[in-house]
């Protein structure tokens, strides 16, 4: 087995050697790494950036989770694998559907690839949404944290999760909702040692806590001890994130929006434009549906072209392209954008109409992701890695290669 290579959306994937653990920490901005390591709250991780490989990688623009988790388990970008945001708007249904059902996946993850070649893989994310497309036609064990009590061997390859891992199902808006999915990999890898394992949290802790904040360095130095753990198990770690965080409002602490669905009603009359955020997902208490990046549906090419030139005057936006620019920029798959897309800038989000953002949620002045700002992100390995030319544009989606191919 061990000379065996496989062949994963035109990628080649070593088998590995010892077990291999790719870690998305959800809105991991590299600010946070540094500033708990610069507090010393995390003793592994300034060993693992010291000794082993501290790159830093460009995530997938739109710089959401889906899209993200989606690349790096499949090593490509959404232009392959299709998955380019939690919602689209489908013109031939004439509706705006969710794209969390694995029937929207083009492409086939490198984790199933490896379980069909008889690797023992398993995946644990927070979130259950990403659950059924992380585990897509892959064999073995695929479970979240929210959901882990609801985990059957039938589904998920796995039951009795809540007491394998020994803690109680935590709530969905929660730190320990991610602290569940890494004491469940500890867990894993010490009663069943998978060859494989992908685990994915969620950046509730990032949305409300900036780098260096006392939340955000206990953040990570939970994760830490559960790092070191996988580290004395043999693991090989690679650590990305499915992309960073900023503030996005002002000295005030009101987020700074354009709601842009009005601003395009105020300027052409009410349903001419359609405005989607494909942030939109069923849980949106901790950034109101409010991120960096939107498409737009026109009603015809001359409209499109004709709105372009003057959403590219509203100050706060960094770019706004034609669906072909924005298929070419980012590799997103043209038929599920609009006919524009807009990101702001680093501290200005896009809303739809200000009626329907509810932002009485936000505990704390708005920060979130989604555009060209958010796209640094750390790429780590506990190993040295060698053969990555300096010159190479590294991109979280590399985590795999990184892992099988070049930390061994
Ligand atoms: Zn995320």
């Amino acid at each position: 087995m061990t000379s065996q290579t496989l062949e994963v959306n035109a990628r080649n994937y070593r088998w590995m050697n010892r077990p291999v653990v790719v870690v998305c920490v959800d809105g991991c901005e590299p600010a946070y790494l540094d500033a708990a390591v610069a507090a010393g709250v995390t003793p592994y991780l300034e060993r693992m950036m010291r000794t082993g490989a501290n790159l830093l990688a460009d995530c997938v623009v739109p710089s959401f989770t889906n899209p993200n988790n989606l690349s790096i388990v499949t090593g490509a970008p959404p232009a392959v694998h299709g998955i380019c945001g939690n919602y689209f708007f489908d013109r031939e249904l004439g509706q705006e559907v969710m794209m969390n059902d694995p029937k929207y996946l083009r492409a086939g993850t490198v984790l199933a690839a490896f379980a069909d070649a008889g690797a023992k893989v398993a995946v644990v994310t927070a979130k259950d949404k990403l659950r059924k497309l992380l585990g897509n036609k892959m064999k073995g064990i695929c479970f979240s944290s929210e959901k882990a009590e609801e985990a059957t061997i039938a589904e998920n390859g796995i039951d009795g999760v809540v007491a394998l891992v020994g803690m109680p199902v935590p709530s969905v808006y929660s730190a320990e909702l991610s602290e569940f999915v890494f004491a469940a990999g500890v867990k894993l890898m010490q009663t069943q040692r998978p060859d494989l394992m992908y685990l994915s949290t969620t950046d509730y802790v990032q949305h409300k806590a900036a780098p260096g904040s006392p939340a955000a360095n206990a953040f990570y130095a939970m994760m830490d001890g559960y790092l070191a753990q996988l580290d004395e198990l043999g693991a090989t770690i690679v650590l990305t994130a499915d992309h960073g965080m900023n503030d996005k409002h002002g000295v005030d602490g009101a987020p700074n929006v354009i709601y842009l669905q009005d601003v395009l009603d105020g300027w052409y009359g009410a349903e001419k434009a359609r405005v989607i955020l494909p942030i939109t997902d069923p849980y949106v208490v901790h950034h109101g549906a409010l991120g960096s990046f939107a498409t737009v549906y026109a009603p015809d090419e001359a409209s499109a072209t004709q709105w372009i030139a003057r959403i590219k005057e509203v100050p706060g936006m960094e770019f706004v392209l034609t669906r072909a620019e924005a298929a070419a920029r980012f590799e997103l798959p043209p038929d599920r954008i609009g006919d524009i897309v807009v990101v702001s800038e680093q501290s200005t989000v896009i809303g739809t109409s200000a009626s329907r953002h509810d932002l009485s949620a936000l505990e704390v002045p708005l920060r979130s992701h989604g555009g060209v700002s958010e796209q640094r992100v750390p790429l780590i390995c506990n190993r040295p890695v060698k053969g990555i030319e300096s010159s190479r544009r590294l991109r979280n989606f590399d985590a795999l290669d990184l892992a099988l191919n070049h930390a061994q």
